[in-house]
């Protein structure tokens, strides 16, 4: 991976690959220990390609880690019944520790709802709204969603003198990404401000802030410029799109160069990182398991 001077190109690729490694060592040792091998169920409703490639290669890196995946497509004229019915089936079986539904869901289905029946412990993407209020109030048993997670991970490495005091900008308010990403910064002493799409002149925003820290949850092609940083701003990356067949992220990768101080590419950043700590969700949900 090349390196701009100043500018340190956070590898997520072989670092989540180092994680997976270490997850796997530790699967191991529970299913020797205690006889459990984790279980990571993926629930896809419909024939969406893109979701279909997320659950194939969610399932690979399950497998690889020594996991047992239990992938489960079911037509997109599935009712929300039937599908209830699915996930009570895995909340009650016993070597299913974790339990995914890949959104989006086709949209006669309430997706609330569905998040809401999965069992909180099982809740590999904590996105029940027991996991979010247990994450909000930094109790220690919330499952944290995997992107986000994998986010504060690279930023404690590049940041191995800490977090605290440090100001963050999080643009992008989902709840999955940037929700959740601003509550963790918060919970790490960091100084937050969240900027979404009623934002007014959010590059302006962005360069008043002078933000140590700035994660792009956007879902805009190369958005952030880095005439808009800080000298030394640390960016995390995570939008995922594809322009001409080309995938990029939120970010204006090369004007950063330069002028951050460290960088998540796309592909390579976090996208990697998402997978690996689906992996170490799961792994815990096993161990917790009685
Ligand atoms: P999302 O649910 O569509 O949310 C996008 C957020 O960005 C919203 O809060 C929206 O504001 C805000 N926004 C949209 N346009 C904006 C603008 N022009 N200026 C400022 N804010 C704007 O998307 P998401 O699920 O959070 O995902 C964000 C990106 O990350 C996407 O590219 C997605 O593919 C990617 N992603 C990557 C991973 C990974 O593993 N790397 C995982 C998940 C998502 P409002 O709330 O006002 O609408």
């Amino acid at each position: 991976m090349h390196q701009a001077p100043g500018t340190h190109i956070i590898d997520g690729k072989s670092f989540a690959e180092r994680l997976r490694v270490d997850i796997a060592l530790r699967a191991a040792k529970l299913k020797a220990a205690r006889g459990i091998t984790p279980g990571l169920a993926v629930v896809l409703v419909g024939d969406d390609p893109a979701s279909d490639v997320y659950v194939r290669s969610k399932g690979k890196a399950t497998r690889e880690a020594g996991m047992n995946s239990y992938e489960f497509r079911l037509p997109a004229s599935t009712t929300q019944a039937e599908l209830l019915a699915k996930i009570a089936a895995l909340n009650a079986d016993p070597q299913v520790h974790g339990i995914l539904v890949q959104l989006p869901l086709p949209k006669h289905l309430n997706t609330s709802d569905i998040v809401n029946s999965i069992r909180p412990e099982k809740d590999v993407d904590g996105f029940t709204d027991l996991n979010v209020g247990r994450r909000s109030k930094g109790f220690s048993n919330a499952i944290i969603p995997c992107t986000p997670l994998g986010c504060m991970i690279l930023l404690r490495e590049v940041c191995p003198q800490g977090l605290a005091g440090k100001t963050a900008l999080v643009i992008g308010r989902s709840e999955t990404v940037g929700k959740p990403m601003a509550d963790l910064l918060l919970r790490a002493d960091c100084t937050v401000t969240i900027a979404h799409s009623k934002t007014r002149d959010i590059e302006t925003l962005v360069k008043d802030s002078q933000a140590d820290i700035v994660v792009a949850a956007v879902g805009r092609p190369e958005m952030v410029k880095g005439a808009w940083l800080k000298q030394g701003a640390i960016v995390i990356d995570v939008g995922i799109n594809r322009v001409n067949g080309k995938l990029v992220g939120d970010v204006d990768f090369d004007s950063c160069l330069g002028i951050a101080s460290a960088i998540t590419p796309v592909p390579g950043g976090v996208g990697p990182m998402t997978i690996a700590c689906l992996l170490e969700n799961t792994l815990r949900a096993a161990g917790h398991a009685a």
